[in-house]
C-alpha cells in the first residue's frame, strides 16, 4: 500500500448548504488530495519546461528527497488503484532495477541535483519488501554510488508483513532504513482475504516482532477504515490490536473505491453506483474512534491520517518536505516527482519506462509547471492537511498573508463551523480534519475543481 489514498462522492461545490450533515455513500472516484494542480492537469507539453530545469542549478536552500518506486506485488488487492505487477519474473525485477538505476544515473549529473544529497529517501510502491536481500543489495549499492546516502536523516521503506522474514528485515535496516511502514490494513482475516491482500494476522505478529527485535528507529503501520464487510465490532477489534502494538506512528486511510479498482469493476459489472463500503460519515466516525482509543494511551495527532507516540522523537521528513515545497527527485514508472517548482510524471507503462530509459532519454510521460499562485495555494492545502497553518510563517515565504488570500474559503469553512483561529493559526476542528479532503475543494481555482485524481 502506498501513500496515496480518496470522498468520491462528487465533492461539494462552494454553494453546498449543510456539509456537516452530509451522510454520503461511497461511489467510485478518487477524493484524497494529495498534490495540487490535479494530476489531471498535467500534460505533455510541459516536459520540456521541465527538461529545461533540469539544466538549471537548484532553487537556494531547497533540500532533496528521493523517491524509488518499486511496483511488484504477491497480489493486487481489490482496492489497490497503483501500477503494479504480479507477473514479473526474477529476471524482469532484474531489469528494472537495472533501469531504475540508469535513469538515477541521468540525473546525478544534471546541473538542478547541484551536487546534493538526499536528505529523505522513501521506497514505495507496490511493494517495496517484494525484493529479495540480493535485489535489494544491488539496488541500493548502485543508488549509494551516485547520490550517496550520508546526509539522508530518513530513510522510509514500505513493507507488506507477508514478505517480511527476520533475514530481509535484517537487510532493509543494514541499508540504512530509519522508518520501516508496515501494510497491516486490518488484523482480521476474514477482511484481509475478502478485500484481496496477500497476508494474514499471523504473519503481521511475526513481522513486527521481528521488527521491533531489530530495533528500527520508527515503525509505522497502515490501517483502512471501512474496508469491504468491515464492521463496528471488527474495526473496535482492529483498533485495539493496533494500540497493543504500541507503534511509533500510524497512518489511518479511509476506503475510497477510484475506478481503476477490482471493486469499482465489479461495481460497473453489476450496475452498481455505491460501493460496498461503509458510508463516508461511518469512516470518518471510525477514524475519529481510533483517533480517541490512541489519544487515551498518550498518541497525538498530527494529521487528516496520522497519530504519533512521541511527536518530539517521531518525525515524518518525507511528508514534511513534500508538503513544504522541497524537491522530490521520483524514478521508476509511473512514479510522481517535483523539481524545481515544476510537477512531472514517469511513463506509467513498464516497457514504455523501460524502453525510454534503455534508450538514453529520462521517462517523462507529462509535467506541470505550476504558477506562483498554485504552488502558493499547493502549500496551503498540503499544509492544513496537518491540521493548522500558520499565517506568519506564510506571509513570511510567500509575501501575503493566507487570510487575505483566502479570504473567501476561510469563511465559508467558518460558516460551516470547521475552522478554528487561535492566534496566529489557522486550523481545522477535528471534525473539519477527518473530511479535509473534501474541504480542501474550496481553496481550488474553479477551473480545477472537476479535476480527477488518478
Ligand atoms: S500491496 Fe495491495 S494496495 Fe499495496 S500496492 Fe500492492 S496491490 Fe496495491
Amino acid at each position: 500500500m502506498s501513500t496515496l489514498p480518496a470522498d468520491p462522492s462528487p465533492a461539494p461545490s462552494p454553494t453546498t448548504p449543510a456539509p456537516a450533515a452530509a451522510r454520503t455513500n461511497t461511489t467510485a472516484g478518487n477524493y484524497f488530495v494529495s498534490n495540487y494542480p490535479p494530476f489531471g492537469a498535467w500534460k505533455s507539453e510541459d516536459v520540456e519546461a521541465y527538461l529545461g530545469v533540469l539544466e538549471q542549478p537548484p532553487r537556494p536552500d531547497v533540500p532533496l528527497g528521493l523517491y524509488t518506486h518499486i511496483p511488484f506485488c504477491r497480489k493486487r488487492c481489490h482496492f489497490c488503484y497503483f501500477r503494479v505487477y504480479t507477473d514479473k519474473n526474477a529476471e524482469d525485477i532484474r531489469g528494472y532495477l537495472d533501469t531504475l538505476l540508469q535513469e538515477l544515473t541521468r540525473y546525478a549529473s544534471k546541473p538542478v541535483i547541484g551536487g546534493r544529497k538526499p536528505k529523505f529517501i522513501y521506497f514505495g510502491g507496490g511493494t517495496p519488501s517484494y525484493l529479495s536481500p540480493d535485489q535489494l543489495g544491488f539496488l541500493t549499492k548502485g543508488m549509494k554510488e551516485l547520490l550517496p546516502w550520508d546526509e539522508a536523516e530518513e530513510i522510509t521503506f514500505e513493507g507488506e508483513p507477508g514478505t517480511l522474514t527476520d533475514h530481509k528485515l535484517r537487510a532493509i535496516r543494514e541499508m540504512g532504513v530509519t522508518r520501516l511502514s508496515l501494510g497491516i490494513e486490518h488484523f482480521d482475516d476474514h477482511i484481509l482475504e475478502i478485500n484481496g491482500r496477500a497476508h494474514r494476522s499471523k504473519e503481521i505478529l511475526r513481522a513486527y516482532a521481528y521488527a521491533r527485535e531489530i530495533d528500527f528507529p520508527q515503525i509505522n503501520i497502515d490501517l483502512i477504515a471501512g474496508m469491504v464487510e468491515e464492521t463496528e465490532e471488527k474495526w473496535c477489534e482492529a483498533v485495539a490490536k493496533a494500540v497493543a502494538l504500541r507503534p511509533d506512528s500510524v497512518t489511518i486511510y479511509q476506503m475510497e473505491v477510484p475506478y481503476n479498482t477490482t471493486i469499482y469493476q465489479n461495481m460497473k459489472a453489476e450496475g452498481r453506483l455505491v460501493a460496498p463500503v461503509a458510508d463516508w460519515e461511518t469512516k470518518r466516525r471510525w477514524v475519529d474512534y481510533a483517533f480517541g482509543e490512541f489519544e487515551k494511551v498518550g498518541y497525538t495527532v498530527t494529521s487528516t491520517t496520522t497519530v504519533v507516540r512521541d511527536p518530539q522523537k517521531v518525525k515524518f521528513q518525507y511528508r514534511a518536505g513534500l508538503f513544504s515545497g522541497a524537491d522530490l527527485l521520483s524514478i521508476g514508472v509511473a512514479s510522481f516527482g517535483h523539481l524545481s517548482g515544476v510537477h512531472y510524471q514517469n511513463q506509467h507503462d513498464f516497457q514504455p519506462y523501460l524502453s525510454a530509459v534503455q534508450s538514453g532519454r529520462l521517462p517523462i510521460y507529462r509535467a506541470l509547471q505550476p504558477t506562483p499562485a498554485e504552488l502558493y495555494t499547493r502549500e496551503f492545502m498540503l499544509q492544513l492537511k496537518l491540521g493548522s497553518v500558520s499565517a506568519s510563517a506564510f506571509t513570511h515565504k510567500f509575501g501575503t498573508d493566507p487570510r487575505t488570500t483566502f479570504a473567501t474559503p476561510l469563511s465559508t469553512l467558518r460558516e460551516w463551523g470547521y475552522l478554528v483561529e487561535e492566534g496566529d493559526r489557522i486550523g481545522l476542528t477535528r471534525d473539519g480534519l477527518l473530511q479535509v479532503d473534501r474541504l480542501l475543494q474550496e481553496f481550488f481555482d474553479p477551473k480545477y475543481r472537476k479535476g480527477r485524481y488518478a
